[in-house]
């Protein structure tokens, strides 16, 4: 079984930092234990903006600098730093170095979903990816339904303890919307 585990946006910016939450900080030890155990492939995806951040589509919308591209903010979470160490996989390329070897990487984004995790799920033919991290209503429900869109096959499956939103509400509403598009909520 080819499985992919997605750690989306555990930064500081997201957990400690200007858009923390306490919810977020509840999840990280979690996140370590689940992924230091998972018997697959990890991608890490990060939030990245740079400056004219506030000029964006996004900026206007949410007026709040984060996740600039080389800051603390950006970074991930320090509990989870160790597991970012890139293996098995060309950065540059956007490939595994060996198809059959466990690989780690991370996807930087400049906006909620990523494209490029997209098109890496389909290349290898993952057949369950499972996603956690945070924002449960932005940025986990934007990347489960790019994965959904680019692998219709592939058992997409979010880890609703291992995730965290703006609000507890929100979080809740994000899971209900999945459900609705045949993403497995664990
Ligand atoms: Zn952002």
């Amino acid at each position: 079984m080819k499985k992919l585990l997605v750690v989306v946006d555990m930064q500081n910016d997201f957990v400690t930092g200007c858009l923390g939450t306490k919810e977020a900080q509840e999840i990280v030890n979690d996140i370590k234990d689940y992924a230091e155990s998972f018997d697959g492939d990890i991608a890490f995806t990060k939030d990245t903006h740079f400056d004219g951040y506030l000029d964006t589509q996004e900026g206007k919308k949410l007026p709040v600098v984060h996740c600039i591209s080389g800051t603390e903010g950006w970074e991930i979470v320090p509990e989870l730093v160790a597991l970012t160490k890139t293996v098995n996989f060309n950065m540059d390329t956007q490939t595994k170095v060996n198809p059959d070897e466990r690989a780690v990487m991370t996807f930087e984004k400049v906006t909620f979903g990523s494209v490029e995790l997209g098109e890496f799920i389909k290349r290898y033919g993952y057949e369950e990816v499972y996603l956690c991290g945070v924002c449960t209503g932005i940025c986990v429900i934007s990347n489960a339904m790019l994965a959904k869109a680019f692998n219709p096959e592939t058992t997409i499956r979010v880890l609703s303890k291992l995730c965290a939103c703006v609000t507890p509400q929100s979080h809740v509403t994000a899971l209900e919307a999945m459900k609705t598009c045949q993403i497995e909520v664990a």
